[in-house]
């Protein structure tokens, strides 16, 4: 997959003239799809009727979820819903997200709820990029939920990576083994995390405005299958 530079440069400044530093989830998975990064296709919708005509397009089943620059953490506001079959669930579904984000947060600012195609689970890795205030562009990986959360277990590299630093990042890692295939356990895609991991640190590289990038969950799936991008986050560096 090509990159295109001057897409991803439009999208930055376009969220810039809008006065905002926070892509939303479907703005930064246009970044990365830009970038040539695989992401769960994700469009907005404004209304109800937009989110059963954007299903349609994606093909049931899909998964919703609030677009807030406002709310960080979807799952916990009650703005996520996955799996979802018909019409009907979709318009539910986009009521009590809506209805849900506003108990949670009352002032938040809120743009619809993005339709996205579902994916079966994967392995849940996590991609992530910052910019370190003396050495620059630096890339993240871990495995998902507990992993990150309570046992910090994670590896760093400065970018730009070369393949075989993209490589390290990921044996380095206490979970490797889980990913790396256990008692007849398959082996996940690692060169398709390995290809992500150094495609998000050319982009921190290229471009430095992008002052985080998180990329958690990542669904990661058994060898030759890939690996996909399933949410976003970026935040851009303030002032411009
Ligand atoms: P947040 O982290 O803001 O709570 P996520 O977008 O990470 O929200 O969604 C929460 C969880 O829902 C994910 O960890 C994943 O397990 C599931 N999920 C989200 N999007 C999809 C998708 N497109 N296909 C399948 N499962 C998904
Ligand atoms: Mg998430």
């Amino acid at each position: 997959m090509a990159t295109d530079r001057k897409k991803v440069a439009e999208i930055l400044a376009s969220t810039r003239r809008q006065g905002r530093r926070v892509l939303l989830e479907h703005e930064a998975k246009q970044v990365l799809s830009a970038w040539g990064i695989p992401v769960a296709r994700s469009e907005l919708a404004r209304d109800a009727s937009e989110a059963v005509r954007i299903a349609r397009e994606l093909r049931y089943p899909v998964v919703m979820k609030i677009a807030s620059p406002d709310i960080v953490h979807k799952s916990d506001a009650g703005g996520v819903r996955v799996g979802l079959s018909s019409e009907l669930e979709v318009r539910q579904a986009f009521d009590e997200i809506l209805a849900n984000a506003r108990a949670y947060r009352p002032n938040a600012n809120i743009a619809g709820v993005t339709v996205q195609e579902y994916l079966p689970q994967g392995k849940e890795v996590i991609v992530g990029a910052m910019q370190d205030p003396s050495f620059g562009a630096t890339v993240m990986f871990g495995l998902g939920g507990i992993w990150v959360e309570v046992l910090k277990d994670v590896s760093f590299r400065l970018a730009p990576l070369t393949a075989e630093d993209a490589k390290e990042m990921i044996r380095e890692i206490k979970g490797y083994p889980v990913l790396a295939g256990l008692r007849g356990e398959p082996q996940v895609d690692l060169d398709a995390i390995a290809d992500m991991l150094q495609k998000v640190g050319d982009l921190a590289c290229e471009f430095s405005e992008i002052a985080e990038l998180d990329l958690n969950p990542v669904f990661a799936f058994d060898r030759g299958k890939g690996a996909i991008a399933i949410d976003a986050r970026m935040i851009l560096k303030e002032g411009s």
